[in-house]
């Protein structure tokens, strides 16, 4: 059963050097396996092919590789992200998206051109636009794990309390099919000011960009906080690092 990945205390019971260095392969892979099947939720459950790399106390280090059944559902969420439908499957698979593919509006659309011209090899644009369908969509399967999900990840809004709303009045909803049509009538029942004021990707005035490491990245951070018209950003949301930039009109 899927539940929300927790981090791993992956520590094997403490104990003196002088018994560390006694223990055999055996018992630390026993300890190791341990640790895997008590957290299984924080394993990567959706790859057909994963290797996850161990260092022991003892010092030794054992790399395991986990296969599994293709993932058949719908893509997980970052969660706890203000954005939270930052689609980190599709780049994976595709191209990243072009500022056209985006199709943002103008204030939006001028912040990324701006950005890709000061760095032109080294932004990639992981989101922009998202029709109500679509973020209805990538929400319902959260709301199935977890009944006040929205409540408890969105900052709170009259849209939030009226999403919320909806799933407390149909406890019936189950399906994520059911939810998902459910929160798109109630967005589709706003003004734009109101999708905005929600989520401004509904609007296109957001975009999300793929983190970059080292001095480059901190050059680029540095101008997404300049970028004319910028409404607000984040890099970190919820202990995962995305890159977030939002626009007035
Ligand atoms: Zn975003």
């Amino acid at each position: 059963m899927a539940r929300p990945p927790k981090p791993v205390s992956g520590k094997t019971p403490a104990r003196s050097s002088r018994t560390a260095s006694g223990r055999t392969l055996a018992q630390e892979l026993s300890d190791v396996l341990r640790v895997v099947r008590e957290h299984s939720a924080s394993f990567p459950q959706a790859a057909d092919r994963t290797r996850i790399s161990l260092s022991l106390e003892s010092g030794a280090r054992l790399e395991l590789e986990v296969t599994g059944r293709p993932w058949t559902g719908p893509a997980a969420e970052e969660e706890e992200h203000v954005c939270l439908f930052h689609e980190l499957v599709e780049p994976m698979f595709e191209a990243f998206a072009s500022i056209d593919d985006l199709d943002l509006a103008a204030s939006a659309k001028a912040g990324a051109q701006n950005l890709q011209e000061q760095f032109p090899n080294d932004v990639k644009f992981t989101s922009g636009r998202r029709s109500i369908e679509r973020q209805a969509s990538a929400m319902a399967p959260n709301v199935v794990k977890n009944r006040k999900w929205i409540e408890q990840t969105y900052k709170a809004s009259p849209q939030r309390t009226a999403l919320q709303k909806w799933v407390d009045d149909y406890p019936t909803a189950t399906t994520a099919a059911a939810i998902a049509a459910g929160l798109e009538g109630v967005m589709k029942s706003w003004t734009e000011a109101q999708q905005r004021n929600f989520s401004r990707h509904i609007t296109g005035d957001a975009f999300d960009v793929q983190p970059v490491a080292g001095a480059q990245g901190e050059k680029i951070k540095q101008a997404i906080a300049k970028l004319p018209k910028l409404n607000w950003h984040t890099f970190q949301e919820g202990g995962l690092e995305i890159w977030h930039a939002q626009f007035d009109t």
